[in-house]
């Protein structure tokens, strides 16, 4: 694989699809063990735009009945977070009393994932269960817990499966990190 180069920042190979779609399978077998027996079918929550390659990887795997549902929000400009987390489009279904599985592309500090949580919560959601492809663990401070995880990476920026460095990078399928 080679080098990417995005705006004025040059990325290299990090993470090959092989090893993702590893874990996402990971991920698979344990929702469709908990929810083979669901009588109610949840809703797995794509987290735009990031999530979208992620989300649609896993939902193939998912032997059960479920409702797609999505939502934007933005926290990161640049590579670094804001720390602030702005809901810019709404949800596109009422999750009232229902069992939501929030599928996120990247667990950083977990500000967003903890807002994202609490926000359906607020709104009536009967179960929140959240489900990230990757976490750094060394930068992750939430106390919110996190049901289903595809993979451990260190605190690196990286792009690609769906991430972007200002809006390129997301269209690669394997996962790179800035070269420095
Ligand atoms: P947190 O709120 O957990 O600090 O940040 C989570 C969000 O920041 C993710 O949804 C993702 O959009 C973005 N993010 C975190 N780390 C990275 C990264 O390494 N690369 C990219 N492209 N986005 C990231």
């Amino acid at each position: 694989m080679e080098k990417i180069l995005l705006h004025d920042k040059t990325f290299r190979p990090f993470i090959s699809y092989s090893r993702l779609e590893q874990a996402i399978d990971g991920i698979a077998a344990k929702l469709n063990e908990d929810f083979k027996d669901a009588t109610d079918p949840p809703q797995l929550l794509c987290v735009l735009n990031g999530a979208v390659m992620f989300t649609a990887e896993l939902m193939k795997r998912l032997s059960f009945p479920l409702e797609l549902i999505s939502l934007k929000l933005s926290s990161y400009q640049g590579t670094k977070s804001s720390g602030k987390v702005l809901e810019v489009m709404g949800l596109t279904a009422p999750v009232e009393g229902k069992t939501v599985i929030i599928c996120e592309d990247i667990v950083d500090t977990g500000g967003t994932i903890a807002a994202l949580k609490h926000m359906l919560q607020e709104k009536g959601a009967k179960d929140v269960r959240i489900c990230t492809m990757l976490l750094k663990p060394d930068v992750f401070k939430a106390r919110t817990h996190l049901d289903y995880v595809g993979m451990e990476i260190p605190n690196a920026f990286i792009v690609g499966f769906g991430l972007d460095y200002d809006e390129l990078g997301r269209n690669y399928k394997d996962i790179y990190v800035l070269d420095e």
